[in-house]
Parts: structure tokens; C-alpha cells; sequence
């Protein structure tokens, strides 16, 4: 896998044309998930049963860029985290690259969120006693390429995102932005399909905001992009914006 031509940077934007015509990258089909029931988790085990999402139908294809918006506590964290095989959602169904997840084993749920997803936070983390390059070689650790390899996979991508001369520092030496772009990078380590973004300019200044959402722009090219965000800016760069309530979808505007 690692072989494959980075997509980003060698393809030319998905046409419209080419978007309408391919099949889905992400399916979710009537999810409701409950925090709480058997399989949701809860925060503790005093809290009640959670209502996070009801009914949600999204498709979000190659070179989409799919913004969730709502306020806080209306559904879009969970969003991702069942895209990403993170939860699996009390009902309905999600499928990634035309797997259903939901009836994956964990292990194998496991193994389609390390090769297919790429998540970006918006708290970076990073692991703080790794320089750029170690961190952002982390996610390929797990797929048998060697320590050679993964260095040199790592350096090209953190030259991609325009850190070639931050190799070696450590987080903690870098900016709120770097910090950003180097876990954007790790996101791409495996060249996945899919990207999951939560709040990723939730952190940073606007011009840096603006650079970051400019980076996840070109990346998401040819790739299926979901990305909660309250964040005006990086809703304006969304090809559509869906506005979820109480867990509920209640536009999805293209
Ligand atoms: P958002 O990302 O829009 O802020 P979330 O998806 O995080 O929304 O949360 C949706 C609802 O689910 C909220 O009511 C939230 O409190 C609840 N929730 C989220 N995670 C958990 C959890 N692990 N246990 C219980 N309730 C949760």
C-alpha cells in the first residue's frame, strides 16, 4: 500500500462529473446510536441512556469535502467516530469503501480504520516525546513496512506539508499550527481514502486556521472528507454542509 502514488499532489480535482459518477466512500444508512445500550459506551455508569444520533443517511464520495455543523452536543463527533469504525452505532448501517463496518469483527473494523482512515483532532495529539517525523511514521508501525521506509514516507510527507525543516523537532518545540500540519501528515501516512476531521482549526489563530483548512483542501482532493467543524471558513470550503440537531440531520445543502 505504501507503494501507491501519494494521491495528493499527483491528481488533478475530481470533476463533478467524475464525483457524481463514483460509488461512495462512506455510507451511513438510518444510524441511530444510543450511549449506554448494549454496545454504546458510556461515560461512566452512572449516566443515562444517550440519544447522540437518530435516523442519519449521509454519502460522501471521492473528492467530497462533507462539513457537519450543529452545536455542541448535536450528533457530529459521533459521526465520526462511527465513519471511522470507532462505535459501532446502535442501528442502521456504515459501510466504508463497501464494507459494512457494523458487521466487521473489532479486530477487522480495526484493520479497515488503520488502512482506510486517516483522523485528524483538534487537539493534535501528537506524542510529545516523538519528533515530527517519528510521529507521523507512527501509523505505519503497524503495517510491516520497514523503519527505513516508514522514515523516508514520513519525510516526504512532512515536506508535502511544508515542515521539511521541522523533521526532527519535537511537538512541544513547534506552533499550534505545525503541530497541525504534522498530524495532517500522519493522517496521510497510509495514504488513506478517507479523512475524518474534528474541529481541526478549532485550536488555531484565523490565518493559521486558514492554512490548515487550505492544506486539508488540497488533500482531500481525491479522497472522502468529513469534518465537524463551527468554523465559517472551513464550512465555505465544504462541497456541502450538513446541519445536524438533538442528533438529527435537518439540512444537507450542497
Ligand atoms: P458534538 O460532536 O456535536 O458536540 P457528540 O457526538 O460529542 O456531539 O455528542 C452527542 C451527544 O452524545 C451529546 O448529548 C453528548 O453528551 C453525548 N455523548 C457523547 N459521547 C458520549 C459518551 N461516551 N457517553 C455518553 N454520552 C455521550
Amino acid at each position: 500500500m505504501i507503494q501507491r502514488v501519494f494521491r495528493a499532489g499527483t491528481s488533478s480535482p475530481t470533476s463533478d462529473a467524475e464525483r457524481s459518477s463514483s460509488a461512495p466512500a462512506v455510507r451511513l444508512v438510518d444510524v441511530t446510536h444510543e450511549y449506554g445500550s448494549p454496545g454504546g459506551r458510556l461515560r461512566s455508569s452512572h449516566d443515562r441512556t444517550v440519544t447522540a444520533l437518530r435516523d442519519v443517511s449521509v454519502d460522501v464520495r471521492p473528492g467530497d469535502i462533507v462539513g457537519l455543523e450543529g452545536p455542541s452536543g448535536s450528533g457530529k463527533s459521533t459521526i465520526l467516530h462511527a465513519v471511522a469504525g470507532l462505535l459501532v452505532p446502535t442501528d442502521g448501517t456504515v459501510e466504508l469503501l463497501g464494507t459494512d463496518l457494523t458487521s466487521c469483527s473489532d479486530r477487522g473494523r480495526t484493520r479497515l480504520r488503520r488502512r482506510h482512515v486517516g483522523i485528524v483532532f483538534q487537539r493534535f495529539h501528537l506524542l510529545p516525546s516523538l519528533s515530527a517525523r517519528a510521529n507521523v511514521a507512527l501509523p505505519l508501525v503497524q503495517t510491516g513496512v520497514s523503519k527505513a521506509t516508514r522514515r523516508e514516507r514520513a519525510t516526504t510527507l512532512l515536506k508535502r506539508v511544508g515542515l521539511e525543516d521541522r523533521v526532527t523537532h519535537l511537538p512541544g518545540e513547534l506552533s499550534g499550527g505545525e503541530r497541525q500540519r504534522v498530524a495532517i501528515a500522519r493522517a496521510l501516512a497510509t495514504d488513506p481514502e478517507v479523512i475524518v476531521a474534528d474541529e481541526p482549526t478549532g485550536e488555531l489563530d484565523t490565518a493559521t486556521g486558514e492554512s490548515v483548512l487550505e492544506l486539508l483542501t488540497d488533500v482531500g482532493r481525491d479522497r472522502a472528507v468529513v469534518v465537524a467543524s463551527h468554523d465559517d471558513a472551513m464550512l465555505s470550503v465544504a462541497d456541502r454542509v450538513i446541519t445536524l440537531r438533538d442528533g438529527r440531520v435537518v439540512s444537507d445543502a450542497g
